[in-house]
């Protein structure tokens, strides 16, 4: 039996050049009886290969290689396997875990694993273009060999609609060539056609190539297998040849003086931070009476509950002018829509959340638990929404000229609102007061409601999606 403890080494060698090569990942190959990897990459780590068992594979073949280095290590040898950036980005490093943990493979066992990090494509990519990556930023992948198209156009969605600066891995190859396309068109729901895009093709190789372009040209450009893609956030821009993105501190400092701005200090949070945005949201309430909670969440591109938190939020600084606004507590829809249905007419809001909004007008609403939905029954009309979705409730009113509550979802995002409609105001008014002091007060001990939420905090009904 041998008992020299077989290692697996997973190396990342960075872009390509020997100069960008970490001395670690350097060590780690000089180390190793085996290298294994594609027949590229053993090209690009050829100089250090004397003497050493070479195991080249082609493109399909990873899983294999995976499993030869299990192999090999558990005779003993030392088995790097190597590949260009980092091996942990779109590499080998996770399917090998894979493929130990299911030989029953656990850390301080038989096999040593280390994973020899190295700079990633879109590092080698940024480094020469400038600084495109100065602010949030995310990696996404074009390749839909193993992954499902609709998956990668959602984060390609959510990355445009959050302002990353995205990175795209695997744009493009002789197969795969409409996939630029589609995450041109997706992007362009958010970026402008002009924001700066960089095409960097073989980052410090023999046939490096670097395209400085815009989103708008960006499907159109020589772009293939070894390429990786910048686009730019809407804040980026692109001057003598370079791509740039601001770090922020125009936020803070006058660019030209570098003094302070009004209202922000050094080495703190911005006005607009964590502590002190909801206050901003309220003066900016404030400052025009006839602004809405919904104009505001548009304003500061954030949801509807946190506007309404920010206003229920009002303490001794002239608060949200006329509006104001109290959480339901945890579980209490039932009790809220048991309430609702004794306030006469009512005005029920159903948004769309494409822009669209219904609006109608009940009276007396009736209203219906059926398993996992809700009915709003009227003569002509009838609503029918998720339970599950509801995930917050709201009451929101403004001065006494309007009284409504808002049902949002986990996200707080508007699912429906009713508002008082009647003439018979004082009485509506009343009532609605009435069941705002009840019910946004934490429950009583021994209180049951018809549904069985598990806990206060949790969505209404119990249901968090
Ligand atoms: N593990 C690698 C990524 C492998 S996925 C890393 O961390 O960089 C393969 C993709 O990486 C390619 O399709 C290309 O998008 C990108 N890539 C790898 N090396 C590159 C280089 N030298 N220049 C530009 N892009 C590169």
């Amino acid at each position: 039996m041998n008992t020299r403890k077989g290692k697996i080494l997973l190396v990342g060698f960075g872009p390509g050049s020997a100069e960008h090569m970490t001395q670690r990942a350097r060590e780690a190959i000089a180390e190793a009886d085996t290298v294994i990897g594609y027949a590229t990459y053993i090209n690009l780590v050829r100089d250090l290969l004397d003497g050493k068992e070479v195991v080249r594979k082609g493109m399909t073949e990873e899983i294999d290689r995976c499993i030869e280095a299990w192999e090999r290590a558990r005779q003993g040898k030392t088995v790097a396997l190597v590949s260009s950036g980092d091996i942990g980005v779109y590499g080998m490093a996770g399917p090998t875990y894979e493929t130990l943990f299911a030989a029953g493979w656990e850390p301080g066992s038989d096999i040593e694993v280390e994973v020899i990090p190295g700079a990633t494509a879109l590092n080698a990519a940024a480094s020469l273009i400038g600084a495109p990556l100065t602010h949030d930023f995310c990696a996404i992948s074009l390749s839909d060999l193993l992954t499902p198209w609709p998956r990668i156009a959602r984060r390609l969605d959510a990355a445009g609609r959050a302002d990353f600066v995205v990175a795209l891995y695997n744009p493009k190859s002789g197969r795969r060539t409409q996939q630029i396309v589609e995450a041109q068109r997706i992007l362009l729901r958010y970026r402008k056609p002009d924001t700066p895009v960089a095409i960097v093709k073989s980052a410090y190789r023999q046939k490096q190539d670097i395209q400085l372009v815009t989103l708008k040209e960006m499907a159109e450009c020589k772009i293939g297998m070894l390429t990786t893609v910048l686009i730019g956030n809407s804040q980026t821009y692109a001057r003598h040849g370079l791509m740039i993105t601001p770090r922020g501190y125009g936020n803070k400092y006058d660019t030209e003086t570098g003094a302070v701005r009004e209202g922000e200090q050094a080495g703190r949070s911005l006005r607009m931070g964590l502590e002190n945005w909801k206050a901003c949201a309220r003066a900016w309430l404030r400052e025009d009476p006839i602004r809405t909670p919904e104009e505001a969440a548009r304003h500061f591109d954030a949801p509807l509950g946190e506007i309404l938190s920010a206003i229920a939020e009002s303490e001794g600084d002239g608060g949200a002018g006329a509006w104001s606004a109290a959480r339901v507590q945890g579980a209490r829809i039932d009790d809220l829509l048991e309430a609702a249905a004794q306030w006469g007419r009512l005005h029920a809001r159903v948004a769309s959340g494409t822009g669209a909004e219904c609006r109608l007008t009940v009276d007396n609403p009736v209203f219906l638990l059926d398993g996992d939905r809700l009915r709003l029954e009227a003569p002509q009309f009838s609503l029918e929404i998720e339970l599950p979705r509801l995930g917050q409730a709201w009451f929101l009113r403004r001065a006494e000229t309007e009284s409504a509550v808002h049902f949002l979802d986990a996200a707080g995002r508007k699912v429906f609102a009713l508002s008082l409609a009647g003439k018979d105001k004082h009485w509506q008014q009343q009532a609605y007061v009435h069941a705002w002091q009840a019910l946004t007060k934490p429950r009583a001990a021994g209180f049951t409601s018809l549904s069985n939420a598990p806990s206060e905090e949790n969505a209404l009904n119990g249901a968090t999606q």
